[in-house]
């Protein structure tokens, strides 16, 4: 897959008092893209497009480039502790993505330049919980390693959290340049993830991010780099031929990896909110996403928002058929959660 490159690039004037800002303005500033200044990374007022689709569409190629003011960090059940900010937003077209809603009209890929701050303020976090072991999840509000040719930010916090006796990183990724990380000395303290599914899924609903065959390719060199490894399989989703496509997903993963001891997976059905519904139909009006409210069960999440999930016996035998198929396939594997 090629690697991302923006259309069009922000930066706020403060950014540019940063070594990477000042970077990443030089490398720009010569490539024919367009580099405009913004004076807040938040509030990009002038992006082009005729219409909300357009302008969407835009802005999934709109580089911003910022200082991250926010230094309280968010928490990140279930995976983690903390959620640390290296960047928001994604070039991905992932229909069923979260950051959908989360991001709002701000669907731009924000990158921050302040990260001997950020990373400060991680070691303060770790003090706070000594002797307990603090996480660190990089990727809530973006896929750090889709952007990383760009930033080198995860190379960083790689080498930062390697030194950190109780500090740990985490983050997931849908894309396969990893190269630069190889050799980072990570000193195990960071869980490496891929975001994989069934070949239909990442077909139907995954535009713009890495094949499987790349993703597993790419875990591959992640194991061999003495990463630990994990996957993330979500959204399970059930359609005509699911469980044998799953079996099939776990047979390939466990037939390319080198070895299965230690891995985790982390296994999120599907589940959708009214509000993310209406979302996805403007941007992905063609998209097969099932959002058919009647299929579903309500589940009531925080601040008394409705979640649609699957049924219970659909549930249940999505739980069967992945622990049994993973107990298959991965013996020396562990389920961290299923939701
Ligand atoms: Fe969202 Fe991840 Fe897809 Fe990016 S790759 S659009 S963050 S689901």
């Amino acid at each position: 897959m090629k690697l991302f490159q923006p259309d069009l690039i922000y930066f706020e004037p403060q950014a540019l008092e940063y070594p990477l800002g000042k970077e990443l303005y030089d490398r720009y500033k010569h490539t024919g893209i367009p580099v405009r200044m913004t004076t807040s990374h938040n509030r990009i007022t002038d992006l082009p497009g005729e219409n909300d689709l357009e302008k969407y569409r835009i802005a999934k190629k709109t580089l911003v480039v910022g200082v991250r003011k926010t230094l309280t960090f968010e928490p990140s059940k279930p995976s983690a502790e903390y959620a640390i900010p290296l960047a928001t937003g994604c070039m991905g077209h992932c229909h069923y993505c979260y950051l959908q809603t989360t991001m709002g009209n701000r669907p731009y890929i924000r990158v921050y330049v302040n990260l001997d701050e950020i990373f400060a303020r991680a070691k303060r976090y770790i003090q706070e919980r000594a002797p307990e072991i603090t996480r660190f999840e990089a990727a809530c509000t973006s896929d750090p390693v889709g952007i990383e040719h760009i930033s080198g930010s995860l190379k960083k916090a790689i080498e930062f959290m390697g030194k950190q006796e109780l500090g740990r990183l985490r983050f997931v990724t849908k894309f396969s340049n990893v190269d630069s990380l190889l050799d980072v000395a990570h000193n195990g303290h960071t869980r490496f993830r891929f975001s994989v599914n069934a070949d239909y899924v990442i077909r139907h609903f995954e535009p713009s991010t890495a094949p499987l065959h790349e993703r597993i390719e790419a875990a591959t060199k992640v194991a061999q780099a003495g990463y630990p490894l994990g996957f993330i399989i979500a959204p399970l989703m059930v359609y005509q031929g699911w469980e044998e496509d799953y079996t099939q997903l776990l047979n390939h993963l466990s037939e390319a990896l080198p070895h299965t001891e230690g891995i985790t997976f982390e296994l999120i059905t599907h589940r959708f909110t009214q509000t993310a519904k209406r979302v996805i139909q403007e941007r992905y009006p063609k998209s097969k996403l099932e959002m058919e409210e009647e299929n579903r069960q309500k589940k009531w999440g925080r601040y008394g928002r409705v979640k649609y999930v699957y049924q219970k016996e659909q549930m249940q035998a999505l739980h069967r058929h992945m622990t049994e198929q993973i107990e298959r396939f991965f013996p020396g594997a562990s389920i961290e959660y299923f939701t």
